[in-house]
Parts: structure tokens; C-alpha cells; sequence
């Protein structure tokens, strides 16, 4: 049964369309896909240097025609490799019920709950994320020492062409969701309409979209193909590698392990996600559709590929290092997130660093008009900043960039984009609690006045 909590903070979310929001909405719709293929061709054709095709091109000593003309086109085979690998996470989404939670202490999966949509309505879900990453990840394995079905390089090799098919599929899954939020909406109360066709095509008009009873879209794209993918593609770079030099290098081992580690921490917590922004407040559209199939594979593995590129070999300090920066980003990116989890979970009856929490207490009033009591979090890391979680990805994310080195700027494209998409996900956020508590909130800010680094920011 929803608590009445969680049934009121889903009431609060609300969309405007301000001239910014629809000038960034255009930017991004006209820009975004060409951003992926400028930092994807720059590999292929300029070894990862943003800056040369740009020279080349102002200096007139070539033209946009030679560059695209020297850029591979969509393939058969490219075709084929896409279609059966989002087949097979089809089939194992939808047809494999989880077996893990029956036997990994402590894991969540199987069937478990969501939050309150807007309309009221209590979504369920298969969690069976962590297996379907398992049996793909032993069977790349097994593929690569056994049975030598395919080289363990097709991703790497098949790059550019596949970036056409995770396109193909980006933009049908979206414009799919538009139709269906017309025709044939899942739960026509939970749709949102503003009335701007490009925003509504970005931002998605359908809450949750599903076929059938299981098959939901924004559980499906966001974790598979999208962030089983991840890992793999990280693999098929350190083959590229190994067949390229011989070696895999300690920087794309790194690489390998800290993203490994995230993606992993991803299914393990995926009951976890389902309370997150992107499933809680976000529509299915444009952003999570074609970003979960084309943005997030692609701009996320970048410095594999640029290591494939250049074969980082970093001294053992400076490994260690950016280990140590990993994993202090990671545990606490993980243990803010625990934090919060457990604090509301246990409605504040829990220890939170062996003290009991403190918290302050706020109240809100649903759209009904019904008073509702809620409790923001100020002991632990939620006492240091009011995003400390945020701080933590962030660590990470830049452990990932510094295992590159620094002669090129494009395998810091992750943390420059990662600043930005969580600065301004804290700002948006604040801006929701705001609304929902109002003079509350500002007693929270007040008591914890910064939002991702203490004493800066
Ligand atoms: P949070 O987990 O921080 O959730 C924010 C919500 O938590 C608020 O809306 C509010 O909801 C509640 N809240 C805020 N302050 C407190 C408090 N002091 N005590 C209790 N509850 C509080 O945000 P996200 O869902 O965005 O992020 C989840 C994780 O996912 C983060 O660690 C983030 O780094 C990561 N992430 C990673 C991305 C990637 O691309 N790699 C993208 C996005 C997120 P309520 O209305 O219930 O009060």
C-alpha cells in the first residue's frame, strides 16, 4: 500500500513551457545526435583530436562531403548484430523471470513496486536487470575463450555503423510514444500534454508507456540495451587493445573496473531506481528514449574508445591514485544514496553513523487539498550538502577522464556533461521541493545551505 508520502510527492510534479526550456529542447533535438557522431567520427578519423577536424575544415583543406563520404555507412551485418542484441535483452527482460533474489543475500529483485504515478497508480515491475546482465556478460565470455562465435572486437568494429541503427531505434521508440500517448496510451490519466508539439516529443507525453503487462519502456531502454551494453562495450575496446598492441593497459583496465563497478552497483540497486527522478518524475520521450539508445552508449564508454586510440600506460602512483578517487566517489555516491533510502524507508527509525538520524519535519498539501507529512534527512552526508550523492558520481566520473591523461580534451566530455546534467538535475529538483514545501524547504536549506560541495557550491 503507497504511503501517503510517497502518494504526495508524485502529485507535485508539474511541466512549463518557458521560451529556455523550448530553446534548449530545439538545440538539443538539432544538435545532440550530430554532438555524438562529431566526438564518434573525430575517433575514427582525426585519432579523438576535436580540434583537427575543425582546422581542416576552416582551412578549407577539406570539405564536409570528404569527411562524410569517408564516414562508414549503415550495414548488413551492423543491421543484424543490433537487431538480435536488442532482441535478446527483449526476450530476456520479458520472458526470464528473475532467479537471482532467490538465491544472492540481500538482493532485491522479482516482481517489486514503484511509486505513486501522479494519478495514483502503483506500477509493477520485474526486476530481473542483474540477471539479464549476468547471462550476457558470462556469455560474451564464453564466446571469447570457448566458442569463438564472434571476434570479442565486433562492437569496437562495427562502431559507426551501429551508431545508425541505436539512431533508427532511438527515434522510432520515441515517435512511437508520441503515437501511442494519442491512440493508445497505458493509463491516459498519467499522460501530459503541453500543447508544444517539440517539447512534448522530447520530454515524452506518456508517464510510464508499456505493452502489455511487463514490458515497460523506461525500465527497458534505460537498462538494456543501454547500461548492459555499457560494460560491454568497455570490453570490446580492451580487446581491441589486445589485438591492436598486444597488452591491455592498466588506464583501460581501470577503466573497465570503475564503470564495471557502477554499472553493476546500477542492477544491483535496480528495485532502488525505480524511486529515482528519472522513473518518479521523468515522462518517456525523446530524452530517455533516444538518450538511453544513442547518447548514453556512445558519450558514456568515450574514454575506451579514445584509449583504444591511445593506449594510456599510467605509473603506478598515478593508477592507484585515481583507484583511491574512484572508489572514495563511488562509496559515497552509494552510501548518500543508502542513506536516504534507509532514512525514509524506516520512516527515520534507523542509525544513520551509529546515531539516530536528525531530520526536519515538513508538511505539504496534495492537489486534493489533503495535508500530508514528509521528512528531509540532515544527519549524515545529507548534513554536509543537500546533494551529496551527486558529489560522489561526480568523483567517480572524473577518476574515469584522469585515467586518460591529458594530451586530448575528449575523454573529458563525460565529467564536463555529468557537471551539467546533475547541477542543473540539483537545480531542478530544489526548484520541485520548493513548490512541495515550501517554507519547510527554506528551514532545510537554512540548516543545510549547500548543495554539492560544503563551503562552495
Ligand atoms: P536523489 O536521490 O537525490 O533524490 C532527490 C529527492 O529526494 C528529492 O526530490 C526529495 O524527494 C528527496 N530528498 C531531497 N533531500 C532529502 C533529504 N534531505 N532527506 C530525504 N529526502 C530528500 O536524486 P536522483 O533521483 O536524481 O539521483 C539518484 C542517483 O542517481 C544519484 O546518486 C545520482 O548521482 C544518480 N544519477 C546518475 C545519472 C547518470 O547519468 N549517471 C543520471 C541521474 C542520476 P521527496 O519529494 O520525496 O521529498
Amino acid at each position: 500500500v503507497p504511503s501517503k508520502l510517497e502518494k504526495k510527492s508524485s502529485f507535485l510534479d508539474y511541466r512549463e513551457v518557458d521560451w529556455f526550456s523550448l530553446a534548449s529542447i530545439l538545440f538539443l533535438l538539432m544538435f545532440a545526435p550530430l554532438i555524438v557522431y562529431y566526438f564518434i567520427m573525430s575517433c575514427d578519423q582525426y585519432q579523438c583530436s576535436l580540434i583537427d577536424p575543425v582546422i581542416d575544415l576552416l582551412t578549407e583543406k577539406k570539405h564536409l562531403s570528404d569527411i562524410w563520404n569517408k564516414t562508414p555507412t549503415l550495414t548488413y551485418r551492423a543491421a543484424g548484430i543490433y537487431t538480435l542484441w536488442v532482441a535478446f535483452q527483449v526476450f530476456l527482460y520479458v520472458f526470464i523471470p528473475d532467479f537471482c533474489h532467490k538465491f544472492i543475500p540481500g538482493y532485491v529483485g522479482g516482481v517489486q513496486e514503484g511509486a505513486v504515478t501522479p494519478v495514483g497508480v502503483v506500477n509493477k515491475y520485474e526486476i530481473n536487470g542483474l540477471q539479464a546482465w549476468i547471462i550476457t556478460h558470462v556469455l560474451w565470455f564464453a564466446n571469447a575463450y570457448y566458442f569463438h562465435w564472434f571476434s570479442p572486437t565486433i562492437i569496437f568494429d562495427n562502431w559507426i555503423p551501429l551508431l545508425w541503427c541505436a539512431n533508427i531505434l532511438g527515434y522510432a521508440v520515441s515517435t512511437f510514444a508520441m503515437i501511442k500517448s494519442y491512440f493508445f496510451p497505458t493509463n491516459a490519466k498519467d499522460c501530459k500534454f503541453t500543447g508544444n508539439f517539440f517539447y512534448d516529443y522530447m520530454m515524452g507525453i506518456e508517464f510510464n508507456p508499456r505493452i502489455g503487462k511487463w514490458f515497460d519502456f523506461k525500465l527497458f531502454f534505460n537498462g538494456r540495451p543501454g547500461i548492459v551494453a555499457w560494460t560491454l562495450i568497455n570490453l570490446s575496446y580492451a580487446a581491441k587493445q589486445q589485438e591492436l598492441y598486444g597488452e591491455v593497459t592498466n588506464s583501460m583496465i581501470l577503466v573497465n573496473v570503475l564503470q564495471g563497478i557502477y554499472v553493476l552497483d546500477f542492477f544491483w540497486n535496480e528495485a532502488w531506481y525505480l524511486k529515482t527522478i528519472d522513473i518518479c518524475h521523468d515522462h518517456f520521450g525523446w530524452y530517455l528514449g533516444w538518450g538511453d539508445c544513442v547518447w548514453l552508449p556512445y558519450l558514456y564508454t568515450l574514454q575506451g574508445l579514445y584509449l583504444v586510440y591511445h593506449p594510456v600506460q599510467l605509473c603506478a602512483a598515478n593508477a592507484i591514485g585515481i583507484l583511491i578517487l574512484g572508489m572514495i566517489g563511488y562509496y559515497i555516491f552509494r552510501t548518500t544514496n543508502h542513506q536516504k533510502d534507509l532514512f525514509r524507508r524506516t520512516n527515520g527509525n534507523c542509525k544513520i553513523w551509529g546515531k539516530k538520524p536528525e531530520y526536519i519535519e515538513c508538511s505539504y498539501m496534495s492537489v486534493d487539498g489533503t495535508k500530508y507529512y514528509s521528512k528531509l534527512l540532515t544527519s549524515g552526508f545529507w548534513g554536509w550538502a543537500r546533494h551529496f550523492n551527486y558529489t560522489g558520481d561526480l568523483m567517480g566520473s572524473l577518476a574515469y577522464c584522469l585515467a586518460c591523461g591529458f594530451e586530448h580534451i575528449l575523454p573529458y566530455f563525460y565529467i564536463f556533461y555529468m557537471t551539467i546534467l546533475l547541477t542543473h538535475r540539483c537545480i531542478r529538483d530544489e526548484h520541485r521541493c520548493f513548490s512541495k514545501y515550501g517554507k519547510d524547504w527554506k528551514r532545510y536549506t537554512a540548516a543545510v545551505p549547500y548543495r554539492l560541495l560544503p563551503g562552495v557550491f
